[in-house]
């Protein structure tokens, strides 16, 4: 194996800014004089309670996330979160509607129906998932006890690029492919989630934002570990906490302040994708299915009109020191991640050799 790291394309986990793992390595076996490093801490210990608190408190800043809301650190990854909300939210009424609109909010709108009515608020599968409804589709019901929905489509490529508005019923969102990646207001949400492979940390993370007059209304027979005011009420310490993560975290927060922060990190971004979209929109070979004002500045799907060609542009990418270009299975084609950590340069350099790819076949 060489010694270069790869431009890593990854839908996730994926890349983590170069800066943030020297960090990391520099203190891995000492941490500010502690004598361990950070995972063999007692998460009841002084030194690591300070992580945590300085990790959630640089969280609600760069996000300003309301005194309202609270940010818990849990596990389970972002699927948990497909039951866990409907098993806290939905006895209210009984009711949900869920916007599917790709495979994520898929998979979360089926598991929700093993607690409550669900209604089918909207789905962009008759076009294959390759745009984002507008808000005058969505058929909301007035007695949902929430709304659901996926900021980011992950797999095929489309982003939302509004909040829909529920006249009052309280929206839940899975941000896992999407978070610090530009503003938010937080305030028009119930709850956010996240998984922390894509944007924020190594995977066995998860970032639950949550308003928190909705915590404590969970069915009865609810698991105390699926709990959120299990967990509010213990802040996000009723076991052990995923403390490695909690802690690369708060690495990658500070580098995201010093990017200019949730706004700074927007502009980059979409600097970055509209570049790529740029060379994919404008070459012979490939196509960009999602439509515009729905595509996503993260995941980049992109094809040629062949497999083949297809085969032999990952075939190659790989040779060029890229990897992870091959697009998920269920749409085929190539897909492009382009997470916060993906520097400019990588994205530079991709566009370089789709335009030479484009020429030579
Ligand atoms: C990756 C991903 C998930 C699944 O996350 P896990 O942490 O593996 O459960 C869910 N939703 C979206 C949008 C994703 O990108």
């Amino acid at each position: 194996m060489g010694t270069q790291r790869v431009y890593n394309f990854s839908a996730g986990p994926s890349m983590l800014p170069l800066e943030v793992l020297e960090r990391a390595g520099a203190e891995i076996t000492n941490y500010q004089g502690s004598g361990m490093s950070v995972m063999e801490m007692s998460h009841r210990s002084k030194v690591f309670q300070k992580i945590f608190d300085d990790t959630q408190a640089k969280f609600r800043k760069l996000l300003k996330v309301p005194d309202s809301y609270k940010i818990l650190f849990l596990q389970g990854g972002a699927s948990t979160q497909f039951s866990m909300a409907p098993l806290n939210l939905i006895g209210k009424t009984g009711k949900a509607d869920y916007a599917v609109t790709g495979n994520f909010s898929n998979i979360a709108y089926k598991e929700a129906k093993k607690f409550g009515q669900i209604n089918l608020a909207v789905s962009s599968a008759d076009r294959n998932h390759t745009y984002i409804p507008t808000q005058d589709q969505i058929q909301l019901d007035p007695e949902a006890s929430y709304f659901y929905y996926c900021a980011n489509n992950t797999i095929y490529g489309t982003e939302w690029q509004y909040v829909p508005e529920t006249n009052g019923v309280p929206i839940v969102c899975d941000m896992s492919s999407d978070i610090l990646s530009r503003p938010v207001d937080v305030s028009k949400y119930g709850i956010i989630f996240a998984g922390a492979q894509k944007n924020m940390a190594p995977a066995g993370l998860t970032v639950v934002i949550i308003k928190e007059e909705l915590a404590g209304h969970e069915l009865p027979y609810t698991p105390l570990m699926m709990t959120y005011k299990t967990m509010i009420d213990k802040d996000s310490m009723y076991n052990t906490p995923p403390c490695w993560c909690i802690y690369m975290l708060g690495l990658v927060l500070d580098w995201l302040e010093e990017q200019g922060g949730i706004p700074g990190m927007e502009a980059i971004k979409h600097g970055k994708a509209q570049m790529l979209y740029d060379v994919i929109d404008s070459s012979r070979l490939f196509t960009c299915a999602v439509e515009p004002g729905s595509r996503s500045d993260m995941n980049v799907v992109f094809r040629t009109a062949s497999e083949e060609l297809d085969a032999k542009f990952v075939k190659e990418s790989v040779e060029a020191g890229f990897t992870n270009l091959k697009g998920h299975r269920s749409v085929g084609g190539m897909r492009a991640s382009i997470y916060n950590a993906m520097p400019t340069e990588g994205v530079e350099k991709l566009c370089d050799f789709i335009k030479a790819f484009d020429q030579n076949n």
